[in-house]
């Protein structure tokens, strides 16, 4: 193919001349260093180059080499406990080879080539199998089965397969196919920026379960659902993102730190190899794939790691698995093609993001899904995509938290007035939503409790009417309060304090199961109807706010998994002690 000569440098985009057998978003080796770069427009024989390594010392006059092939990721088994930057190093084996600064256009494949991994067959010789169709299977680590697919696009009938030790790339089948005899290897390679293909998509039916209260009940989101976590700096978007990549019941984990702040994702790397799957015991990077551009890449890198997490998560989810996907943060990410688009002088939107800025986006959201895979046994497989997004100060008018509302399905607005008072996660219950609350209260109703619903409704219903008492409040001061409507805010406080409010660092409450979270929240809701009907008999609300049950409502968070019939008993201690609350109560003799 035709070599190019560089006729300008602009920071991370290079402009060449005379890749005439190049093509859009191929990728292309800059310098005599052969930097990684992709071939972002073509105009009037002119290749802007958006160069994902830094160009200092590349000048005009240096060659530009095509590749012939888009920028795409390498899909097969060693890609589980993978730490890789955005264009898919690994940079543990790049540390060992170059040290700790990644070298420029150091090249080194995504997948081990040397490592041999134990191929079991799936299918017999003389199986007619088509794309997607499992052919067979590796332990990658104890908790993932690598399933090898038919690559997409092929079909035909096996003609040999056996057990055997290979790497990535020795055959391991081959396929009688209508072009032809192919050997295949289980290694596939897929271009990031397009979507890999589905048999066809279903509505979700399923909660991603996270274990963090405020979600699972309040604002749920679907395995295959999308959500968006926007809130300044400081909110907690990060430790939202670390919580789910720990306990959401995903069987995959593709976590892509797009940001700059290298030091937080050093502190997932040291963290995540120690963390244990609360089912299994196993460490939770063993299902866990890790994409952090290093802090002497350029923004540009920002999109390359954006798109090369969500080609592995769409790979892991036509195995049939659900996996979860975080990407911290897309502001990040937006910004970053800003700058590119500043560069090529396009005419720039809004703030000045790119004019495509929302398609880029919602291109990247609908990557997410619940889907009929390939193959013919029409297995399912779900891909969540969860999202941060940093508004500089907080503004949620700004065109990247516009262009993502616009297409995800579950708001968690975190907000600083909260976080200042270390209610944690800082998750606004009164402006959050999210469109999959029927879907998982059909669920929960199936597999937790018939009244999940029902008292998750009389949950919202005392957070909404604290919020319209404590304008009342505010406009008449506290003596405008009834007996009734000081319970209202007692109990409203009872569902912010003692459920909503989740230390992400405490052992014991990081992690609540639905049954648990349930057992709470009912408690809750039917001490407030139970001190309703005891103040309809006459009770006094100083009497009632004396309880005991009050304190035991406190501590229920730190009752262990284990234990949670304990909760079930203090059920019944609400009712006696309530019960026992006669007419006149509390009132002075
Ligand atoms: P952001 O990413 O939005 O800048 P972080 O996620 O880093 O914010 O959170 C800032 C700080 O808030 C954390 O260091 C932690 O002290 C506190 N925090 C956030 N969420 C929680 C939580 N669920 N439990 C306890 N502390 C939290």
């Amino acid at each position: 193919m035709k070599e190019g000569v560089i006729k300008k440098v602009a920071g991370p985009l290079v402009v060449a001349r005379g890749l005439d057998e190049s093509g859009m978003y191929e990728v292309v080796r800059v310098g005599k260093e052969r930097l990684f770069g992709e071939i972002i427009e073509i105009r009037a024989g002119e290749y802007s180059i958006q160069v994902y390594e830094s160009t200092e010392g590349i000048g005009p006059g240096d060659p530009v080499y095509p590749t012939g092939t888009p920028l795409s990721v390498e899909l097969g088994p060693g890609l589980i406990t993978g730490i890789y930057d955005g264009i898919q190093r690994p940079l543990e084996a790049i540390r060992g080879k170059f040290g700790d600064f990644i070298v420029r256009g150091a090249e080194l494949p995504g997948l081990d080539r040397a490592k041999k991994w134990h191929f079991i067959p799936a299918v017999k010789v003389g199986a007619q199998v088509v794309a997607g169709d499992v052919v067979g299977t590796v332990d990658e680590t104890p908790l993932v089965k690598h399933k090898i697919m038919v690559p997409p696009g092929l079909a035909g009938k096996v003609a040999s397969i056996k057990e055997c030790e290979a790497t990535v790339t020795e055959p391991v089948y081959v396929l009688e196919t209508a072009e032809g005899r192919r050997e295949l290897p289980m290694m596939q390679k897929w271009p990031v920026r397009q979507a890999r293909p589905v048999a066809r998509r279903v509505p979700p039916t399923e909660p991603l379960i996270t274990g963090q209260r405020v979600i699972d009940t309040l604002f749920p989101v679907a395995k295959g659902g999308t959500a968006c976590v926007p809130g300044p700096f400081g909110s907690g978007k990060t430790v939202v993102q670390h919580q789910l990549a720990k306990w959401a019941n995903a069987e995959i984990v593709v976590y892509v730190g797009c940001g700059e702040r290298g030091n937080e994702m050093t502190d997932v790397l040291l963290e995540f190899p120690e963390l244990q799957d609360p089912d299994s015991g196993r460490p939770l990077i063993e299902r866990t794939v890790l994409i952090a551009n290093t802090s002497n890449m350029p923004v540009a890198a920002r999109e390359a790691s954006v798109f090369c997490g969500i080609t592995i998560a769409e790979y892991f989810r036509d195995m049939g698995y659900s996996v979860a996907t975080m990407a911290d943060s897309t502001s990040r990410w937006a910004e970053a093609m800003r700058e590119i688009s500043g560069r090529l002088e396009e005419m720039p939107g809004e703030e000045g993001f790119p004019a495509y800025l929302a398609s880029r986006i919602a291109g990247f959201y609908e990557r997410a899904g619940s889907v009929v895979c390939l193959g013919s046994d029409a297995r399912t497989g779900t891909l969540s995509l969860i999202g941060a997004v940093s508004p500089p100060g907080g503004d949620l008018s700004e065109p990247v938290v516009q262009a993502t509302l616009r297409v995800v399905k579950v708001f968690w607005g975190l907000d600083d007035a909260l976080a200042a008072q270390r209610h944690f996660p800082a998750i606004n219950w009164l402006n959050s939503y999210s469109l999959y609350d029927e879907m998982a209260n059909a669920y929960a109703k199936e597999h937790v409790d018939a009244r999940w619903p029902d008292v998750r409704r009389r949950a919202m219903w005392l957070l909404n009417r604290e919020a319209e008492l404590e304008e009342l409040v505010r406009l008449v001061g506290m003596d405008a309060l009834s007996p009734s409507d000081r319970l209202i805010l007692q109990c409203a406080k009872m569902v912010r304090e003692d459920f909503l409010h989740q230390s992400a660092f405490d052992p014991i409450d990081t992690y609540t199961s639905q049954r648990k979270q349930f057992a709470m929240l009912r408690n809750i809701a039917d001490f407030y109807d139970l001190a309703r009907q005891a103040m309809e008999r006459g009770a006094e609300i100083d009497a009632l706010v004396k309880l005991a049950a009050i304190e035991s409502i406190a501590g229920m968070k730190r009752v262990d998994e284990e234990d949670v019939d304990q909760l079930d008993a203090l059920h019944g201690s609400i009712k006696e002690q309530l019960a026992g609350l006669k007419a006149g109560a509390g009132r002075n003799p």
